[in-house]
């Protein structure tokens, strides 16, 4: 079992915050995380001791910055069980899947080609599958998501068949939190010669990954959400998968040389993607997440988050006034709604009580549809929360009556 009690004096903004006079108590953790010292610090290290660009340099400050910035790219390929030369870094999971659809996407899929996604995905794994089908006439194909709103591998294999080119899926959805058995969905998408982007913005933070153990082709994520920095994120790919993809940014740093004619030659994947100067130390901090997070134990992090999880769902499910969407999910994201009240009104009363949750549509517009709802709230819990909390916050749940919740607005 951890030591939360140890892991939180690691967190400034766990260590005597309050919001509206109460002792603060953060359950967003799906939209972003808090930092340890240990991020802090290798972001000012950066600051502090180094402070000259990367890759660009030949004296000995910039080198060290390469040989740090470098090092980062091994701690990733290590964590997920992949190649250096197959990590890409970004500025999050948004810019990671564009970069497929517009590099990959653009460039391969053809007329009647189809993209197999669902609707409980985030935006940023629809939308630019959307555009790129607009611009090759391509068309994308949702799988069937079951009652509770679960990707199942019977309704995969269902929805797979042979013009299907990209499988886009999250391994982890962030409004439902339901984990996708991405191994088999993986094996039945290569035996019909579909590629598979994994968006694991809600999976890496929470549970180990391995991208070979999965064999996915493509893999997205975000350090916020994992005690990074923001600014930083993470695009693996199978290296001949990446030699394949265009970049979709050209610049400095990216090219091998370049004439007067117009011939341009490209760098090898990673560098030809990561034109212009990065966000050096954003990449240092995700380097210090990666280390925290594998020193407290990938493992055991999501198991004491299914624990809350359970924990806070026994709870919620004796209280009348709250409907709950999603029981049975599979990490630390708890959807609910308060009877009779709309989801923003009660994250405004939630808020007075000093509790930070997410109300709204979660960027999964297509999902929420299929709910029957406009908006939720989500409670997302990180292994930073405690026992302790998940009561006042089922306290407070409970005390969100229409009376209570509208009287925040009088
Ligand atoms: N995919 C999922 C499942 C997410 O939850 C998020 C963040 N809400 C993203 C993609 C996008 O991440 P970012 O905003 O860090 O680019």
């Amino acid at each position: 079992m951890l030591n939360v009690e140890a892991i939180r004096k690691d967190f400034p903004m766990l260590n005597g915050k309050k919001m509206q006079g109460h002792d603060l108590i953060y359950i967003d953790n799906a939209a972003t995380t808090f930092k340890p010292q240990c991020v802090i610090d290798a972001v000012t290290h950066y600051y502090t001791d180094l402070s000259v660009n990367c890759h660009r340099g030949d004296y000995e400050l910039s080198y060290q910055v390469d040989t740090e910035y470098e090092n980062c790219r091994k701690a990733v390929a290590k964590f997920i069980n992949a190649d250096a030369r197959e990590i890409v870094f970004t500025s999050g999971a948004s810019a990671s899947l564009n970069l497929v659809a517009y590099g990959w996407g653009r460039k391969y899929m053809k007329e009647g080609d189809v993209i197999l996604s669902c609707e409980a995905e985030h935006a940023s794994n629809i939308l630019p599958w959307m555009k790129c089908a607009e611009e090759t006439k391509s068309v994308i194909e949702y799988i069937e998501l079951d009652e509770e709103g679960r990707l199942t591998v019977e309704n995969f294999k269902k929805a797979m068949h042979e013009g299907v080119k990209v499988v886009a899926i999250a391994q982890v959805t962030n409004v439902l939190g339901f984990e996708v058995p991405m191994k088999e969905i993986c094996k039945i998408a290569h035996e019909h010669g579909a590629i598979v982007i994994m968006d694991a913005a809600q999976s890496i933070p929470h549970m180990p990954v391995d991208v070979r153990e999965i064999d996915c082709d493509f893999l997205a994520f975000s350090g916020h959400k994992m005690c990074g920095p923001t600014g930083i994120g993470v695009l693996y790919g199978k290296f001949d998968l990446l030699q394949m993809t265009d970049p979709f940014m050209l610049g400095g740093g990216n090219n091998a040389r370049f004439d007067l004619c117009g011939n341009i030659l490209l760098k090898d994947a990673p560098y030809k993607f990561e034109s212009g100067t990065p966000a050096i130390e954003a990449v240092l901090g995700l380097n210090a997440a990666i280390d925290y997070l594998s020193a407290i134990g990938m493992e055991e992090i999501h198991a004491y988050e299914k624990m809350l999880h359970e924990y806070a769902i026994d709870k919620l499910s004796k209280l009348d006034n709250i409907i709950l969407y999603n029981k049975h999910a599979d990490g630390g994201i708890i959807t609910f709604n308060v009877k009779d009240i709309f989801a923003q009104d009660s994250a405004t009363y939630f808020n007075t009580q000093g509790i930070a949750v997410r109300a709204g549509q979660h960027c999964a517009k297509l999902l929420l549809h299929r709910l029957g709802t406009g908006a939720t709230i989500r409670a997302s819990f990180y292994f930073y929360n405690t026992i302790e909390e998940v009561d006042r916050f089922i306290e407070v749940c409970r005390s969100a009556t229409i009376e209570n919740c509208l009287n925040v607005f009088f």
